[in-house]
């Protein structure tokens, strides 16, 4: 059996199999990292609470603990036909029975001029801490006020945004949004909470617009305005790998992996998918760790089941969850369904809650 990727489910799948092994089954990991990030906990780093080891897994270690074979490559491709998992290593296919993909996704940055370029993506982790510490010495160096670009006005942008503000007081925030309202997925109670805080912290907020070009020192938006930009970080929704669609595997328009409520593919059912790179069937999930996490306990059921030959589980996602998003000062803004409310509580909760996450795999 393969898994590709190191996310948020995997690395649960991994903490059960420490717990209970499977045996008789020849497991192989193949993830791009060594570390898996543990993006809840993300935010609080850049703004300093957390030390950067407090939010990462180790591979290598937790696959040892688990007897599963670590390998430390890119996944490039898969030949369906012939069962093989295809790395851009060189190193020769590895032939899978059995695969499970938890490759989340990066933002997409591929229609807009000089984005890949100029611009730091959220994600992968890793690439986003880099373009943080350039931006800490940049602003250290600097005897001016860096402007600092972020495009995309989700929970991810406005959690950055806040983190990074807490930490760099002299520099100008600008958030560029492209929908009417930062936060689209929480309730407006949760978007207008939000709101004001940038508005106290000096955050500038602009909405309906969206960049459409990154240059070294500057960015245009799609009305024609350019905006000074030291660094331009890149929240914007989340695309999958292409080569998931170019592998053969059946894909939604956007390119994620279409699976059953079993969490198989829908064409293939001995791959399975998990987190972000996942579709369920005539749902929509936000795209979230949440979800990512909760799908771990169905993937370990139905990985066995498929091997033992019974019967499959569906998940079933519940259909709201409580989002904690912190605001770098000691308090988060909780939105679940259509109430809203922001205080230190929740950000102890939160705390609680990523903290006795990462217990596990400590
Ligand atoms: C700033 C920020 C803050 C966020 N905060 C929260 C939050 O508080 N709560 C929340 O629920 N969600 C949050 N999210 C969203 C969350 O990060 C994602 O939804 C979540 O990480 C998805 O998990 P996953 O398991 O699908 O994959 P990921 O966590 O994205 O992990 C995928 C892994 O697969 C690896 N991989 C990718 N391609 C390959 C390949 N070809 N070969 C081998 N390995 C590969 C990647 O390097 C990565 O390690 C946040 C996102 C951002 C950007």
């Amino acid at each position: 059996m393969i898994l590709i990727g190191g996310g948020h489910t995997h690395v649960l799948l991994l903490r059960k199999l420490c717990k209970n092994p499977l045996h008789d089954v020849c497991m192989t990991m193949v993830s791009d990292f060594e570390c898996a990030a543990y993006s809840g906990m993300l935010p609080g780093h850049i703004s300093g609470f957390y030390q950067q080891a407090a939010l990462l897994i180790n591979l290598r270690h937790l696959c040892k603990l688990a007897n599963v074979q670590f390998i430390h490559a890119k996944v490039r491709g898969m030949n369906l036909k012939q069962k093989q998992v295809l790395l851009d290593s060189g190193a020769a296919p590895l032939a899978a029975d059995l695969v499970s993909i938890n490759v989340g996704g990066i933002p997409d940055m591929d229609n807009v001029e000089g984005a890949k370029s100029w611009a730091i993506p959220a994600k992968p982790v890793p690439r986003l801490l880099e373009g943080w510490a350039s931006t800490l010495a940049a602003a250290e160096n600097s005897t001016g006020q860096l402007q600092i670009i972020l495009a995309g006005g989700g929970a991810g942008g406005v959690e950055l945004a806040l983190a990074m503000r807490s930490r760099l007081q002299h520099a100008e925030f600008t958030i560029i949004h492209s929908g009417a309202r930062l936060l689209p997925e929480h309730n407006s109670c949760a978007q207008h909470i939000a709101r004001n805080l940038l508005l106290e912290r000096n955050v500038v907020v602009i909405t309906e617009a969206k960049v459409v070009e990154v240059m070294p020192q500057s960015v245009r938006l799609d009305d024609g305005r350019r905006l000074a930009s030291d660094f331009v970080f890149w929240v914007t929704q989340v695309a999958p790998p292409g080569w998931l669609g170019e592998s053969g595997l059946d894909i939604t328009r956007e390119g994620f992996i279409r699976v059953k409520p079993t969490l198989q593919a829908i064409n293939y059912p001995w791959i399975f998918a998990a987190g972000d790179a996942a579709s369920i069937e005539s749902q929509k999930l936000p795209k979230s760790g949440v979800f990512a996490v909760r799908m771990a306990k169905p993937l370990e059921y139905n990985l066995r089941a498929c091997l033992g030959g019974s019967l499959l589980k569906d998940y079933k996602p519940q259909r709201h969850s409580l989002s904690l998003i912190g605001t770098a000062d000691g308090r988060a803004i909780a939105s679940y369904s259509r109430w809203a409310a922001h205080s230190a509580f929740f950000w102890w909760l939160k705390n609680q809650i990523d903290r006795r996450f990462m217990r596990q795999f400590q």
